[in-house]
């Protein structure tokens, strides 16, 4: 449930409800709101009375939150979220609010060189972020896994050569203070969508997290994973349609952008659309970045490659940076359409 409290309540009447919450063994969460603070209590509330809250003074209604999801969801949350891409850094790297973001990259880290010259090619065509995996998740245990700590040292680098932010995927809960001593934000891949523990993990450090759908995940079981997250501490989600299995073949994953409007009605969090593993396929690429913001997207996060024919990991999917500047022209007028800005 949460707690409205009155247009101009005082700290004092707000610590007051914080204490109340306590002691009916809720955790509580203050939003304070351009209007008014609210307080939501979290936990299981099925059986506490909601009266002994509504009379306190300075607040002016108790609400059910009827979601299963509860951090993430609308009613908790009416305006919009914005994550900050770089921890206190440079303000523009923002997924959400007015703004478009672009994360761009190499599926995965290849090596110093590869890293280096795509960075630099996306951050001049307006990128904001840096992808690309140093730990890959891979269907087949003989395919290239990733450069690991080599991987994660070489993203550092190109941070520091471009001042982009550093997006790359954590696959194991043993992992998640490596990654995050080198990325600025910790992907959860789609087939991790529901390892619960690592959930917590990325749910209990301070990096904001990209969480990837899984491949059969109904939207309320991916809202519940990033309720997983948030319940730990951790506000700065983005939510990430990548595409889920279907029974058609010619697309590796069919891009599901209705998702883009479906969570934005349900949920406050920014919605990222990823067109590379949504379709597999790079002519597929630049219509669907296209069309995902035209939708609503707050941003996108895109496989570009130097030399998709011989990239370790999905080039067929990978466009090139002439192709990722063509797309960038492309999707600022479209933004323009939506009242955004790229
Ligand atoms: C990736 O981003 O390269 C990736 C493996 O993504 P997903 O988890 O969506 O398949
Ligand atoms: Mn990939």
């Amino acid at each position: 449930m949460i707690v409205v409290m009155k247009a101009g309540s005082t700290q004092k009447q707000i610590d007051h409800v914080i204490e109340r919450v306590r002691e009916m063994g809720l955790k509580d969460h203050v939003i304070v709101g351009t209007e008014r603070t609210v307080v939501a209590c979290i936990g299981n509330d099925r059986f506490k009375d909601r009266s002994a809250l509504e009379t306190v003074d300075g607040v002016e209604k108790v609400v059910p939150i009827l979601a299963p999801y509860k951090m993430a969801s609308r009613e908790m949350k009416k305006e919009r979220s914005v994550v900050p891409l770089i921890h206190g850094q440079d303000k523009s790297a923002t997924i959400g609010g007015t703004k478009v973001g672009v994360i761009a990259g190499p599926c995965s880290v290849e090596n110093k060189a590869q890293l280096l010259e795509i960075a630099h090619a996306v951050r001049e065509a307006g990128a904001v972020g840096l992808r690309g995996g140093a730990f890959k998740p891979r269907t087949s245990p003989y395919a290239f896994q990733g450069l690991a700590e080599e991987g994660l040292k070489y993203l550092a680098m190109a941070r520091e050569a471009t001042g982009l932010a550093v997006v790359t995927e954590v696959m194991a809960v043993e992992q998640v203070e490596l990654v995050g001593q080198y990325a600025d934000v910790l992907q959860v891949g789609a087939r991790n969508m529901q390892n619960f523990n690592l959930l917590n993990a990325v749910g209990e450090q301070p990096k904001p997290v990209l969480l990837k759908r899984g491949l059969s995940a109904t939207l309320e079981e991916f809202l519940l994973a990033a309720e997983y997250i948030m319940s730990r501490g951790n506000p700065n989600v983005m939510l990430c349609e990548r595409g889920i299995r279907t029974y058609e073949e010619y697309v590796r994953n069919t891009l599901a952008l209705a998702a883009v409007p479906a969570l934005h009605r349900v949920s406050h969090l920014p919605v990222v659309v990823d067109p590379s593993q949504g379709t597999g396929k790079s002519h597929l690429v630049d219509s669907m970045c296209r069309a995902a913001v035209a939708a609503g997207a707050d941003g996108l996060i895109i496989e570009v490659h130097n030399d998709p024919e011989h990239a370790l990991t999905d080039g067929a999917q990978s466009i090139t940076p002439p192709m990722f500047k063509d797309m960038m022209k492309a999707i600022r007028r479209i933004a323009a359409a939506v009242d955004r800005e790229v």
